[in-house]
């Protein structure tokens, strides 16, 4: 309460707050009175607190969030990727693991998308990545090969058995994609575009939540309980750099991001190096950084011809990178106690 609120307006908030069935504990300084709420948030925002004369400040304490909240959920959560059966691994994304992702920016042709999946797979990779449907900042730039390119991306996850994840732009498309790929991606430029969020809940299917580039960690997790409150908590968090005053890569990687999430939320959080940096050189020493810090897997750009990359060729990684990255992903997990993903594939 503000210094000069008087003995009225603090009896007139207490008895706002117990209208609506909370708690009001006064405590009364030399110069403030403090007023705590205890009970239901929902029902306190209906109660307008700052427009309540005498009333200074107000201050939120508990979590805005609940689903994807460690306070309703203390134990961290697994979240499986792929239909399983015959030509179809389950990959778990969580505590325990740690996953590889890795595939082109997007899908070009079969050849190109078969050749990066093998690169992908024999570095160790489990999960394979491929953009049929582009969010480009350009009208004029590719903008990928929408259901066509699902299909190759399908033929490609069946053909090597791993499991794909892909992007999805526009609320319209999410049945289509959620019958060709095992993971829906919402990219950085739609992490706040909740109808599409919605649509993604609703259809069941894992989704891979990207970090808004100018989002804050509450405003991401909030993104997410829009998907876990359809009833779809197989939500994994992936970080892949915000904007920042910083020219020399192309977003500024939060690491401290990946334990900041871990502690407030249940849910499995990745790291995507190739997008934050924007830079091949700058991604095999972020994959460490990420693994060291504690992420539960990373989503990494390859190509088999960079040059002629349609998308992204800059930050994509092939041959000696390549395998220092796999050396990384095989030699540091065990260090911070996890096991890599493959060899847990299909255990649930
Ligand atoms: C991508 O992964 O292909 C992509 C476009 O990423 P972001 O949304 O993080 O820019
Ligand atoms: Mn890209």
């Amino acid at each position: 309460m503000s210094p000069d609120a008087t003995d009225e307006d603090v009896a007139h908030v207490v008895e706002r707050v117990e209208s609506v069935g909370g708690e009001a504990f006064v405590s009364k300084g030399v110069v403030r009175t403090i007023i705590g709420l205890v009970g239901d948030l929902e029902s306190f925002h209906g109660l307008n607190l700052r427009t309540l004369r005498g009333v200074a400040d107000v201050h939120r304490i508990s979590d805005p969030y609940k689903l994807v909240s460690r306070q309703h959920h203390a134990e961290r959560s697994t979240v499986w990727v792929g239909k399983g059966g015959a030509g179809n691994k389950r990959v778990p994304i969580g505590p325990d693991t740690f996953t590889f992702m890795a595939g082109p920016c997007a899908v070009e042709s079969p050849e190109q998308t078969l050749e990066a999946a093998r690169m992908a797979q024999s570095a160790g990779a489990t999960i394979l990545r491929g953009g049929a449907y582009k969010p480009r900042t350009s009208p004029y730039a590719f903008q990928g090969l929408g259901v066509r390119g699902l299909e190759i991306l399908a033929d490609v996850g069946a053909a090597t058995g791993m499991p794909v994840v892909t992007e999805v732009v526009d609320a319209r498309d999410v049945p289509v994609v959620a019958e060709h790929a095992d993971m829906l991606q919402i990219g950085t430029r739609n992490m706040a575009n909740f109808g599409l969020l919605q649509a993604a809940g609703d259809s069941g299917m894992p989704v891979l939540l990207k970090r808004g580039m100018t989002a804050t960690i509450e405003e991401w997790l909030m993104a997410a309980e829009y998907i876990a409150q359809r009833g779809n908590l197989d939500v994994v968090l992936c970080e892949r750099g915000i904007r920042t005053f910083e020219p020399s890569t192309r977003n500024t990687l939060d690491i401290s991001a990946v334990p900041v999430v871990q502690a407030t939320s249940h849910l499995p959080v990745i790291v995507d190096p190739s997008h934050a940096a924007g830079r091949k050189d700058l991604v095999v020493p972020l994959s460490r950084a990420a693994i060291a810090v504690g992420a539960d897997g990373i989503i990494v750009d390859v190509h088999p011809d960079p040059e002629t990359a349609l998308c992204d060729g800059p930050q994509a990684l092939l041959g000696n990178d390549l395998r220092e990255l796999a050396q990384a992903c095989r030699r540091l997990p065990p260090v911070v106690g996890r096991v890599a993903s493959h060899e847990r594939v299909g255990h649930e």
